[in-house]
């Protein structure tokens, strides 16, 4: 049993103009009415510090309302620390507002919730806190960004077996005639072959580069060859004929970090330039490299630098677990010295399974939406109905016409009606796009691990 005695407690009640002309909801949504289901339910679970914030006559769809805008001064002086509805809606009626308090505003505030009838308590972090209807909320801010994601994806499309690059790479010029095109330059290209028959011969990247140094020939930035610079060519695909593109990518619209993509997403068009190599010289020395197993970068896992120490705020390391055979993750902090934090520990693959499935959930939501709009009329007929369905379901919820269960059990329904109306659909979208770290990264802020392993998502969607 938690000790409540440490909760001081904001009860919110707002009574709006809209709620009174609907007769049926008179009764249900009257300030009385609030009052006496909060009060029940705070003796029942001896909360006893109490202040109370009423907005009466105000509309949910607005949040600049008096008593609310009480309770956040509060919330930042800490006067209160956690927060009590009768139930969602009467925190707001925007999906997307709410939810941005509920699901980060209050968390960062280190605010405990409580929505009585939707059996929210953030104090418990069980998955009813992230509960259905907020799957309408990410769907308007995603929506967006998905969108987005999918027309690039089709420029890139486009574009591909165009050299778009602002330098041609080592060996290689842009044709004059056509700077989307590379030509040889053949002293640089007769260099480049050296680097890979001095290689396939045995000698180390290092070894090379001091040969190349006694020959006075200057690296692509001109100076000096390292192990790293020979690396570099050793490893460029390019040499065998072919464009890579869509290696790096900018994280999101907020976090303008680089990050480099899975060799899987790279975009690969062969035949696109004359090769200065062949493909097989470069397999053979990327499968020496990979046997010998020095100088290989893994490549990055989804999740590596989105997953946080809850106690002191550092990133999880990822390391290879011999023993084990699997990736874990534990506290950069404990890693550098254990009596500074705990280990944090957690199994990395259970940790992106449980990650992929929440984020899969609300992206075939999202896409199969995207879909819906560029379906043709008489379906986009059929599917509106059901969405005007799904929202006054939505709707009804909110205002109790209908229990939890029903709620769910006939969204069900009604999704898997749009499900089939999705599947008439030519082309598949979503089977498509599968999960990136790029979109990953879009989509979440951060996810932070507790001692006990307890695993929160926190989205990006406090910019809204
Ligand atoms: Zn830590």
């Amino acid at each position: 049993m938690m000790n409540n005695c440490n909760f001081k407690v904001g009860v919110y009640i707002r009574l709006s103009k809209e709620d009174l002309f609907k007769e049926k909801n008179k009764e249900s949504e009257s300030i009385k009415n609030q009052r006496k289901l909060i009060y029940r339910y705070l003796k029942e679970h001896n909360l006893s510090s109490i202040k109370e914030y009423v907005d009466d006559g105000y509309s949910g769809t607005n949040f600049n309302r008096p008593a609310f805008n009480q309770l956040l001064h509060d919330i930042k002086n800490n006067k209160i620390n956690m927060v009590i509805t009768k139930d969602l809606s009467r925190l707001g009626r925007d999906y997307i507002k709410t939810g941005y308090y509920v699901e980060n505003y209050f968390p960062t505030n280190k605010i405990r919730y409580v929505s009585i009838l939707d059996g929210i308590d953030t104090y418990y972090d069980t998955g009813n806190n992230d509960i259905a209807p907020f799957k309408a909320l990410f769907n308007d801010m995603v929506s967006k960004d998905t969108s987005k994601k999918i027309k690039s994806i089709l420029k890139t499309k486009k574009e591909q077996g165009l050299f778009l690059g602002s330098r041609a790479p080592y060996g290689y010029v842009k044709d004059p005639n056509n700077k989307n095109k590379l030509i040889i330059d053949q002293d640089k290209a007769n260099i480049v072959k050296q680097i890979f028959s001095l290689s396939f011969h045995g000698k180390s990247n290092k070894e090379i580069a001091i040969k190349l140094n006694n020959q006075n020939i200057l690296s692509p930035t001109n100076q000096k060859w390292t192990a790293s610079s020979i690396y570099n060519i050793l490893n460029n695909k390019e040499y065998t004929g072919c464009l890579v593109s869509n290696v790096w990518t900018n994280v999101s619209y907020k976090n303008k970090t680089r990050i480099k993509r899975n060799q899987q997403e790279w975009v690969v068009i062969n035949n696109t330039q004359e090769k200065i190599i062949s493909e097989e010289l470069f397999e053979i020395i990327q499968s020496r490299k990979r046997k010998k197993g020095h100088h290989i970068i893994r490549n990055k896992l989804l999740l590596e630098g989105l997953v946080y120490c809850l106690e002191c705020g550092s990133l999880l390391g990822v390391s290879y677990s011999n023993k084990r055979k699997q990736y874990i993750m534990t506290c950069n902090t404990y890693r550098n010295n254990s009596s500074n934090c705990t280990s944090h520990y957690i199994n990395y693959q259970k940790l992106e399974e449980f990650v992929l499935n929440r984020i899969n959930n609300f992206l075939s939501f999202i896409i199969n939406n995207q879909l819906l709009k560029q379906r043709n009329i008489n379906n986009n007929q059929d599917i509106q109905k059901i969405e005007k369905k799904l929202k006054y379901l939505y709707e009804d919820r909110l205002n109790e016409i209908i229990d939890v269960e029903t709620y769910l059990l006939k969204r069900e329904e009604l999704q898997q009606e749009l499900k089939k109306l999705n599947q008439l659909s030519t082309n598949n979208v979503y089977d498509n796009i599968y999960i990136t770290r790029e979109l990953l990264f879009s989509l979440i802020n951060k996810i932070t691990i507790s001692r006990n392993k307890q695993i929160k998502i926190i989205y990006n969607f406090s910019k809204l």
